[in-house]
């Protein structure tokens, strides 16, 4: 576990008094661009983001992988500045690094030579104490956090629920007004994530630790949020935009098994997946289980919903990382549970998370082999052609459906235009980075080989960092002899 305290070698500075009713921090009307790979155009991260920490509330922030959320908080914590918009403190804008903030991180960051006290001790160097105490203020948040005993324990000599909790204790000292953490359970175990969660919250209650006022917590996580926040803000991706804000009135101490809390969890899926999945407008093509089923083998008119219908055609658009084994699972659980099932209990029923679990359904979405009615996802005629056919006529649909996506027309169109029909790896690493600049290239461009690679349209010579077209790619009644290349 890491923290990492912002320090600075001042104390935080007095608040003025007519600033008391400002929000502890506030963005207004922020954006912030990135310049694009190779000098290219830059790419907006978020899009005009409101949004203020409170006097007094645990806000977390959801989102998906990439949606922005660890830049608003270095926003927050004037680690980066925004390309336009104001980051406020206390209602004057935020010069510098912002000292009444500490920072929770993921990733592991104690320092290893040092011992758990004296990585606490880290923690206190902004408030100039005299020995005795910064002995006693370290001694009171190693309590606090159930961590007396190994003062002088090593981090490698802890697991990893007490480095997050050394961690912990390390911002806790430095007695930020509001403490910040970036996905802090994460990387830890289901049980001592729950314990150090409720941890949390019986700390920001309990506010006897003086100065903290507020809590924000960023996450993927929807149940942690419920479990932790009093509000709830989701952003979108690619821009990040704010997009939702969930109250959260249940009383605490909270009680997952409840209906009420259940419900607002929910809620807040509901809300993602409208985002994520929204609904397409009247005329999308969405075949009803009753007009489709295992026994009727029927082609599909249509195919892959056509992408052109949305006015966006143009638009290229990133592929989930999917393995296709993933997608065809999907279907299977479909094909179980009667041609339909709910989001939410698919997520449990494969035992994946909520943001891995949509990445699924969006793949096949894209692929039409499923429609997403409300929280719902549903075979469509092609999902169950699809299903029904063997092998070898599997791999010619899904090259039809993947040659509807405009990322795989192009990828073919600039195999067939290079002389041999090879292209380098890295050109097209360095055309999604340009086209993509949202996503990681090299995790989008491995998805892109293996559905490829399935569809038998193109091959990769990892060796010769080479892609090229699959040989029997042309022709469309492919006898499919076993692809060697
Ligand atoms: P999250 O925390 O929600 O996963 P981040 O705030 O880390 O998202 O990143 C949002 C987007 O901004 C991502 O697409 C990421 O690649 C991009 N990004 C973040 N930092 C930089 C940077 N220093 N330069 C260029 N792009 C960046
Ligand atoms: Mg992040």
């Amino acid at each position: 576990m890491s923290v990492e305290t912002v320090l600075a070698d001042r104390p935080a500075p007095e608040v003025p008094r007519d600033a008391r009713s400002a929000p502890l921090i506030e963005l207004r009307h922020v954006s912030k661009s990135y310049s694009g790979a190779g000098g290219g155009a830059p790419v907006t991260v978020l899009d005009d983001i409101n949004l203020d920490v409170r006097d007094g509330e645990m806000l977390a922030l959801l989102g998906q992988s990439g949606s922005g959320k660890s830049t608003i908080l270095r926003l927050m914590a004037g680690l980066t500045e925004a390309s336009q918009g104001a980051v406020l403190s206390h209602g004057s804008p935020l010069s510098g690094v912002n000292r009444r903030l500490a920072i929770v991180f993921q990733s592991f960051a104690l320092y290893p030579w040092l011992t758990v006290q004296e990585n606490v001790q880290v923690g206190l160097i902004q408030r100039r104490l005299d020995t005795r105490q910064e002995k006693e203020e370290i001694d009171r948040a190693l309590e606090l956090i159930g961590l007396t005993g190994y003062e002088n324990a090593y981090p490698k000599q802890l697991s990893g629920g007490m480095r997050q909790r050394v961690g912990f204790a390390r911002a806790l000292v430095a007695q930020p007004e509001v403490l910040c953490m970036d996905e802090p359970f994460s990387a830890l175990d289901v049980l001592t994530a729950e314990n150090l969660r409720t941890q949390v919250v019986d700390l920001w209650r309990g506010s006897g630790h003086a100065g903290l006022k507020s809590i924000f917590l960023v996450t993927h996580n929807i149940a942690e949020a419920v479990f932790i926040a009093t509000r709830i803000v989701i952003i979108s991706s690619h821009p990040g935009r704010l997009r939702t804000v969930i109250v959260n009135p249940l009383p605490y101490p909270r009680d997952v098994n409840s209906r009420q809390f259940m419900a607002l969890v929910d809620q807040v899926h509901a809300a993602i997946t409208a985002l994520v999945l929204p609904d397409e407008p009247s005329d999308a093509v969405a075949v009803r289980p009753a007009d489709a089923g295992p026994g009727r083998a029927v082609a599909p008119a249509e195919g892959p919903r056509e992408e052109a219908t949305s006015g966006i055609s143009a638009r290229v658009e990133t592929i989930p990382n999917a393995p296709v084994e993933t997608i065809v699972g999907l279907l299977e659980i479909l094909e179980d549970s009667q041609e339909t099932i709910n989001v939410f209990d698919l997520s449990a029923r494969i035992g994946r998370e909520f943001g891995e679990t949509i990445a699924i359904v969006k793949a096949a979405e894209m692929l039409g082999l499923v429609d997403t009615p409300k929280d719902d996802v549903v075979m469509t005629q092609f999902g169950w052609y699809f299903l029904a056919a063997p092998e070898t006529a599997r791999k010619t649909l899904f090259r039809q459906a993947v040659m509807k996506l405009r990322l795989f027309q192009m990828l073919t169109a600039r195999l067939d235009a290079a002389p041999d029909g090879r292209v380098d790896a890295g050109i097209f690493l360095e055309e999604l980075g340009t086209l993509l600049p949202y996503d990681q290239p090299p995790k989008l461009f491995q998805t892109l080989i293996a559905w490829g690679r399935y569809a038998e349209l193109v091959d990769f010579d990892q060796n010769a960092n080479v892609v090229y077209l699959h040989e029997a790619s042309e022709s469309d009644d492919d006898e499919a002899g076993e692809a060697s290349p």
